[in-house]
């Protein structure tokens, strides 16, 4: 195994940095750090774990900018969205310092015994292993409840964003408090399964690839640790035809090509019936049109490279063979002659089954448009995918579309009227190939927990 590794600016091509891969030693003494600490952090009283999530919260804050930069040079996204992000993460540790009290406190159970209740107790170093596309708020999102609960977290980041997450160790490791907290190790995806199998190691939380998703599922079970995984998705967004038209098409395009389509919960495939067809198809067209991308680096861009080109050359294949297969290509599906992972917006009409733009999962700026003949078929279509993360459905009936959502489309996160986004004082997850388990809210603080029944006769 090679010992080292570069990371590359997906809008330039060029190298960015070198590392080295974190030694077994190193990986040793991490882990049994980890173990310490956590024996300290979890006799700390939820109060004071709140003051501490405050403090993360705005420590975040005070070195956004250069935090942004690194997200943007390293997964190419467009400099405002890295702030947009690194905000969202403070509001995040903000919402868990005002809420983990109540979410922790004993729930009483009136039961025979004298004195009946639930109890929430820490469980213990808890492994990430976390994707580039959210460099920040995917590692972010999972610590904040898991250092409410009293735990503590060794992340394994994605490479391409190892700058990212040595940065993140950094804000922790500089604040004598915080140290331990938070420790990253620099590791290949082949080292993760002995790093599960560690005795210091109580949990898993994943969050990345389907295929990855099985391979951290199998080890964990194995190792009977428990997990949560966040896996890919392929999300319906289904246009009704009393859909407000012009509004539809604004929350599509930016759902689609926000942080450049790489998102798990972007709008990705969108089925629409008859009698709105051509109008929502131009007006995608026109929206996408006026999207163009530009340095990311640059105040103005609202679109960047995207984050690798191995990544780009398996979505622009995703298209070419949905073409070939008979979907009509309306725009973009080009491959720009610069360095660096670009791509340009695309919109395939005339999306079927068999073709990798109905089947798979399309990480980038490409649009599926997906004919179904009526409401009924387009809700079929909508749950014909292995995934089952987000959907959402556009009608001026909000009353029939929320039932709908509720009870006919088969995801985790259900829309009307807006795209699917993650918001801290809801649940997030998926259902079938989109993984299991729940990360945000109450829910999400329960996961990595040891929920106790304390009986007192
Ligand atoms: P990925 O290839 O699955 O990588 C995710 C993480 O797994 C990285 O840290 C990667 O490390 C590591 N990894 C790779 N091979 C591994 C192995 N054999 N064993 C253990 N770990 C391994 O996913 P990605 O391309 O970074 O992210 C895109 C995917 O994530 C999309 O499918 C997207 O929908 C999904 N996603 C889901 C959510 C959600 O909340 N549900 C959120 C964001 C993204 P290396 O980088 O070193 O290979």
């Amino acid at each position: 195994m090679s010992t080292s590794y570069q990371t590359i600016n997906p809008a330039t091509g060029q190298a960015l940095e070198t590392y080295s891969y974190t030694s077994e030693e190193t990986v040793a003494q991490i882990l049994a750090d980890a173990a310490t600490r956590q024996k300290t952090w979890r006799a700390t009283s939820v109060p004071e774990r709140s003051k501490t999530l405050r403090r993360i919260g705005a420590l975040i804050l005070q070195h956004k900018a250069d935090l942004a930069r690194q997200a943007t040079l390293e997964m190419g996204k467009p400099l405002k969205q890295s702030v947009a992000e690194l905000e969202k993460c403070a509001r995040t540790f903000d919402y868990y310092a005002d809420h983990a009290a109540e979410f922790l406190a004993d729930k009483l159970v009136a039961t025979e015994a004298s004195k009946s209740y639930v109890s929430y107790q820490p469980l213990g170093v808890v492994l990430a292993v976390m994707p580039w596309n959210f460099p920040y708020w995917q590692v972010f999102r999972a610590l904040a409840p898991i250092l409410a609960g009293g735990n503590v977290m060794v992340l394994k980041h994605a490479s391409n964003v190892s700058g990212c997450a040595l940065k993140m160790a950094t804000l922790f490791q500089n604040e004598p408090d915080l140290q331990h907290l938070l420790q990253v190790v620099l590791l290949p995806g082949s080292a993760v399964e002995p790093l599960i199998a560690a005795p210091e190691i109580a949990a898993v939380t994943f969050t990345g690839s389907t295929a990855v998703g099985r391979k951290i599922a199998s080890a964990a079970g194995q190792h009977l640790k428990k997990h949560v995984l966040e896996l890919g998705g392929s999300d319906p967004y289904v246009i009704l035809n009393d859909a407000d038209i012009a509004q539809a098409v604004k929350v599509c395009a930016e759902s689609r090509l926000n942080n450049g389509g790489q998102s798990c919960v972007s709008a990705k495939r969108f089925i629409v019936v008859p009698d709105v067809l051509q109008a929502f198809t131009d007006g995608l067209v026109a929206a996408f049109r006026n999207r163009t991308f530009s340095d990311p680096l640059s105040e103005a861009s609202i679109l960047g490279p995207m984050a690798r080109t191995d990544l780009r050359d398996e979505l622009h294949e995703q298209v070419q063979k949905s073409i070939a297969a008979g979907a009509r290509l309306l725009l973009g599906g080009t491959l720009p002659e610069q360095d660096g992972a670009w791509y340009p917006p695309t919109i395939l009409a005339n999306v079927r089954p068999g073709m990798p733009a109905y089947e798979e999962e399309l990480f980038g700026p490409v649009a599926a448009i997906i004919p179904a003949q009526n409401e009924a078929d387009a809700l079929r279509i909508a749950n014909d995918t292995v995934y089952g993360l987000g959907g959402a459905i556009f009608s001026t009936d909000t009353a029939r579309a929320e039932q709908l959502a509720r009870e006919v489309l088969q995801s985790g996160n259900c829309f009307v009227n807006d795209a699917v986004h993650s918001d801290p004082r809801l649940p997030f997850g998926g259902v079938k190939d989109s993984g299991y388990g729940r990360e945000l809210s109450e829910t999400g603080i329960h996961e990595f927990v040891n929920i106790k029944t304390v009986y007192v006769q």
